[in-house]
């Protein structure tokens, strides 16, 4: 078949390697003009590490593996240390491989089949599925036509938008906001991951090898803004964290306003009743983002196009039957992700000042015994 990609993310890119390991065609749209790496590590888990053997990935994925031991520190505006998050609740384990984002990108990448077209700085703009396959149109300008559509375009999933609806009836709020910046002052310095709070806000670095990270959430209702317009991004940020000129807040923010690779998102999740519509199959964070809270999201894009390329193999003439096959074999992963995206939010970014003096002190008790 000709399989188009919508989105050259962890889901994008294991969607290619796996299709393409069955001898489909694949083409990669990435809107980006290039892999989109930055991030914090992320987590490779449970059944996925079983899948990424299966791609012939997990060797380089062990291989890159970072071991986040240094303790994540609570501190006040002084930088004194308050409280510390204990060993287990920073949640590392065996069943759980933590990588760059970065390393897993190129790791997925490079595992592409060499047939694989992957196009940065394009992007589907209209789909018509006529039964037989699937006409698209492209921002360029360019029109093609494929048997199949995967839309691997993350939680704003636009493949999502033109086959399934607007975003709202399927994105749940979590109530916070997430932004990562760069911060290359900071490359090498001081081991340990330090948190400045304040009510509703935290702002802090987490580090992993020589790289440094400004992380900060805040919690707020939902905030209608462009995706694509990383100016307002900004804006946003720099408004949430106005006014805050202790500890590294000003330093933090200055690698904000100068980062071209801001991330910042809602913290959110997409609940959809389906996945599939005729021949348009969401994949990853576009069908069943889970949230940053749960960890759990690249585990999810793994597991989820390996489900769906093996049942195209088992279904190769029916594709209604091999897209209700993936989302039977997935959906039980994803109810347990989704689930699991509780109280890590609370723990972080308390609400109010009692709820912070309570978290600190009971840190402080635990660490006591
Ligand atoms: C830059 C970035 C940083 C992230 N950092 C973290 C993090 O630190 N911690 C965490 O838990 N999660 C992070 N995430 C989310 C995490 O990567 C996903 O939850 C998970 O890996 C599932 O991946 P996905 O491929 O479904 O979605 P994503 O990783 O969001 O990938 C979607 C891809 O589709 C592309 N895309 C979007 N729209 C279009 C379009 N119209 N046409 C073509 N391509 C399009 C995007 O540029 C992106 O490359 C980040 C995502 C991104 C994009």
């Amino acid at each position: 078949m000709r399989i188009l990609v919508s989105g050259a993310g962890m889901a994008g890119l294991s969607a290619g390697i796996n299709l393409g390991a069955l001898g489909h065609h694949v083409t990669i749209v990435e809107r980006a003009g290039h892999l989109r790496v930055n991030g914090s590590p992320i987590d490779i888990r449970g059944d996925a590490i079983d899948v990424a053997g299966r791609m012939r990935i997990l060797d380089q994925i062990r291989q890159r593996r970072v071991t986040m031991t240094a303790r994540t520190r609570f501190v006040d505006a002084a930088g004194t240390v308050l409280a510390e998050l204990p060993g287990d609740e920073v949640g590392d384990s065996e069943d759980d491989i933590e990588i760059p984002r970065e390393d897993l990108a190129h790791i997925l990448h490079a595992a592409l089949d060499p047939a694989t077209l992957l196009i940065f700085g394009e992007s589907i703009q209209e789909l018509h599925d006529d039964g037989d396959g699937v006409a698209v149109t492209f921002l360029s300008g360019r029109e093609d036509h494929f048997d199949m559509v995967v839309g691997a375009d993350g939680m704003h999933s636009l493949t999502r938008r033109l086959i399934f609806g607007p975003e709202r009836e399927y994105l749940r709020h979590l109530g916070f906001y997430v932004a990562l910046t760069n911060l290359p002052a900071e490359r090498g310095g001081e081991p340990g991951n330090p948190i400045l709070n304040w009510p509703g806000h935290m702002i802090g670095i987490t580090r992993y090898r020589d790289v440094a990270l400004g992380v900060m959430n805040f919690r707020s209702g939902w905030i209608d803004y462009d995706y694509h317009d990383l100016e307002a991004q900004k804006q946003i940020l720099l408004d949430a964290f106005a006014g805050h000129h202790e500890w590294q807040v000003p330093a933090i923010l200055d690698a904000v306003r100068d980062d071209p690779e801001l991330y910042f998102d809602s913290v959110s999740q997409i609940h959809m009743p389906g996945w599939h519509q005729g021949r348009v199959v969401l994949v990853g964070d576009a069908a069943h983002c889970a949230s940053g809270l749960s960890g759990r999201g690249a585990s999810l894009a793994i597991t989820g196009t390996w489900f769906l390329a093996q049942a195209l193999r088992a279904h190769p003439t029916d594709l209604a039957a091999a897209f209700r096959d993936y989302e039977d074999n997935q959906r039980p992963h994803v109810t347990r992700a989704q689930a699991s995206a509780g109280p890590g939010g609370d723990l972080v970014v308390p609400a109010t000042q009692a709820d912070l003096d309570m978290r600190n002190a009971r840190l402080r008790a635990a660490a006591d015994h």
